[in-house]
């Protein structure tokens, strides 16, 4: 099998880039903190000591950073991997960014006759662990095909979705249906725990009718246990709603409701938040209400993965 180069292993990459070596993909990794490359490398993985030897010594290159300026500058900056990359070198970018940010980074990919996909994930470090990751790609569908078997193996699903750019667009679609999940999820327990009513049983009473969703699943448990560690960041969700905002805004889209809970977002931010899961939306909600929604038992309990 070819070798496969892995940029960023954060909380999403590093679980990906154990997947692809649990597969026996041979690997190079790269990470500007030392230590997860470390931890990596103790696995089986080569270590490269920038994104240029990266680039230099594989054809097939996965991006999991955290958004289009470290995308930018990894991919196109000086020393970046566009720069040092052979022509026929393919590039997946699986982190989540701008559309408009992967459509020029394409753009110059091309023009070294360097292809490119993007392929942004969901399902959150439980799904990274798992490989059940959802992926949505966009780019050329030869590419796309090409590399299917390497995303099967991070994720339970590889869905085609179009032109370059298209991952990300159906990733901000995303981001906007799970923030407005988890917002309905804080207001609607905040007044179940108003009333008087046990969270756990109104979770256990609605999870499975229509109200029930895999942002209920995975946050309910870990709210009413008072663990708000991530997962994924507060700080990672602004990013995502504002990119949808700006998208929006060049398409003429008005986005109600996701400019409202932005702002709730924003508000837990300047409150220190920042790198909170972003269920700790129901801090906004409870200080509101002057209320916790908390169940009796004790922290970390019947808590779920972030
Ligand atoms: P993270 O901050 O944990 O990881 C990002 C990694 O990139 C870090 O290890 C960081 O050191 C590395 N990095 C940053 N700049 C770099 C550079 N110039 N060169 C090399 N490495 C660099 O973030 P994450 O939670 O793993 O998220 C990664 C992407 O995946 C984001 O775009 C995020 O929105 C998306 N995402 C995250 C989740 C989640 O639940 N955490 C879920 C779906 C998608």
């Amino acid at each position: 099998m070819e070798r496969i180069g892995f940029i960023g292993l954060g909380i999403m990459g590093k679980p990906m880039a154990k997947n692809l070596l649990k597969a026996g993909f041979p690997l190079m990794v790269h990470d500007i903190v030392r230590p997860q490359v470390a931890e990596l490398v103790g696995l089986g993985a080569e270590e490269a000591h920038s994104a240029k030897e990266v680039a230099q010594k594989c054809k097939t290159i996965i991006t999991m950073l955290p958004n289009s300026p470290q995308v930018e500058e990894v991919l196109l900056g000086k020393e970046g991997v566009i720069e040092a990359a052979s022509s026929g070198t393919l590039l997946i970018d699986m982190s989540s960014i701008n559309p408009m940010s992967t459509m020029r980074i394409s753009e110059e990919a091309n023009k070294k006759g360097v292809r490119m996909l993007d392929a942004p994930v969901s399902g959150g470090e439980p799904g990274a662990i798992a490989g059940t990751l959802a992926i949505m790609v966009g780019g050329d569908k030869k590419d796309f095909e090409e590399c299917r078997g390497i995303l099967e193996k991070m994720g339970r699903s590889a869905v085609y979705v179009g032109k370059i750019g298209s991952g990300q667009t159906t990733k901000l679609v995303n981001q906007i249906i799970v923030a407005l999940n988890l917002a309905a999820i804080a207001e609607g327990f905040v007044l179940g725990m108003k009333a008087g009513v046990d969270p756990q049983l109104i979770y256990e009473a609605i999870r499975g009718g229509l109200a029930g969703s895999t942002a209920l699943e995975q946050k309910a448990l870990k709210i009413f246990s008072g663990n708000f560690s991530p997962g994924f960041k507060i700080k990672l969700h602004v990013k995502d709603l504002t990119n949808a905002l700006e998208a929006a805004d060049s398409l003429g889209v008005p986005l109600f409701l996701t400019s409202t809970v932005n702002q709730m977002f924003k508000h837990l931010i300047s409150m220190g938040e920042e790198n909170n899961d972003h269920c700790s939306i129901i801090h906004f909600m409870e200080k509101v209400c002057g209320i916790e929604v908390r169940t009796k038992r004790e922290a970390g309990e019947d808590e779920v993965p972030s």
